[in-house]
């Protein structure tokens, strides 16, 4: 039992047992035993390996995305760029990197970092080399600025790490799905909610037949989250991306999955040691976004957007400046596209002032 999961055992002992959503909450951010509190989470030695680490190309393009927008926008004075969650800094010194062809964006640019763990804040600050960035535990707070400056927000696979709440079709219709505790087995397990409950009001009018069994789930904290971004943009203009895993579409299953060492891991084993994810639920954010006044493009496949950005050309130049790499940039290269890697589970979603066209989405218009 790890030290988390005896206080998660105490807690459903005293008061019953927990959704969800804070067992998730509790793995997750937990100050003091959270996995992203104090675990390593990135990169060969720690549970998962992200796009930016595969490769400098996909910051740069990036990069190229957040020029485009600012000149969009009409080369502002100052702007605001947020990343949430930078994992290693990877992605923002790629792309910091590449936005150098535009003098007046690295001029204006003001980095904000959202992170709360530790030791990666100490990571991002060495990949930034003494850039000026500043970093803050929320979006709130890293959002307020006195010149009411417009804002570019990135954030790649921090919403699969904002808790769910799951909701569970019963033979007495849909009910929370809760985590109760077992003290003889000293092992956590999941039960529905005998009486409905508030979040209950969530599922789609499409999906409330759906069978005995069936598993839905709601990211309450993601909306939340894109609501305030979708408000900022609306007030001060600008753009977010979100990248994620996770599908188009609204429906039933449940995604809920732990990693530990790159293995597959017992969601409700050892809370605080792996890492716990949910697919995003990309339609929920696009209704969600779209009430602010902002249009939302996408999803693509991370596949098209980078293609569009042009990730061929980018691998091919790269090899030919670096030709004894020339296998490791093609591998990296079929690693982000193709289907059956992160090319098509992933997916992007711009979420941009109306009067924008992010690159990378809508051919027609860019065409
Ligand atoms: N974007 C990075 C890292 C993804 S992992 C990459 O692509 O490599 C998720 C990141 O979000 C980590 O940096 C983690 O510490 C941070 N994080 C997770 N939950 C967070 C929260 N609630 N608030 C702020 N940062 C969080």
């Amino acid at each position: 039992m790890t030290p988390l999961g005896a206080r998660l055992a105490q807690r459903i002992a005293q008061s019953g047992p927990i959704t969800v959503a804070d067992f998730m909450a509790a793995a997750l951010s937990d100050p003091e035993f959270g996995y992203y509190a104090h675990r390593m989470p990135l990169g060969s030695e720690g549970d998962f390996v992200t796009a930016p680490e595969i490769s400098q190309m996909f910051g740069e393009l990036i990069g190229l995305w957040c020029v485009d927008l600012f000149e969009q926008l009409g080369s502002p004075a100052a702007l605001r760029l947020i990343e949430l969650g930078p994992g290693r800094g990877t992605l923002m010194a790629d792309l910091w990197r590449a936005a150098a062809i535009c003098p007046a964006f690295q001029k204006a640019a003001r980095i904000r970092l959202v992170e709360i763990n530790p030791t990666l804040r100490e990571l991002q600050k060495a990949a930034l080399d003494g850039l000026a960035a500043e970093w803050r535990a929320s979006f709130a707070e890293a959002a307020p600025s006195e010149q009411d400056s417009p804002l570019i927000v990135i954030a790649n696979e921090f919403f699969d790490a904002l808790p769910v709440h799951q909701l569970e079709k019963t033979a007495c219709g849909w009910r929370e799905r809760m985590v109760g505790f077992d003290p003889g087995r000293q092992a956590f397990f999941f039960a529905a909610a005998p009486e409905p409950t508030p979040v209950c009001a969530e599922i789609p009018p499409s999906l409330r037949d759906a069978p005995s069994g069936s598993i839905f789930e709601t990211g309450l904290e993601a909306r939340a989250l894109i609501k305030q971004i979708a408000a900022e943009i609306g007030a001060s203009k600008g753009a977010a991306l979100i990248i994620d895993y996770g599908h188009g579409e609204s429906a039933i299953g449940d995604t809920l999955q732990a990693v530990r060492g790159h293995r597959y891991h017992d969601v409700l084993a050892d809370p605080g040691l792996a890492d716990i994810t949910a697919h995003v639920d990309f339609a929920t954010l696009i209704r969600a976004a779209a009430a602010k006044g902002v249009r939302c493009r996408g999803p693509v496949t991370q596949a098209e957007f980078l293609r569009r950005l042009g990730i061929a050309q980018r691998a091919g130049r790269l090899s030919q400046t670096r030709p004894e790499r020339a296998e490791e940039i093609s591998i990296a290269l079929h690693r982000l596209i193709d289907g059956d890697k992160m090319g098509t589970l992933f997916k992007m979603l711009a979420v941009a002032e109306r009067s924008l066209i992010p690159v990378g989405f809508d051919p027609a218009l860019e065409e």
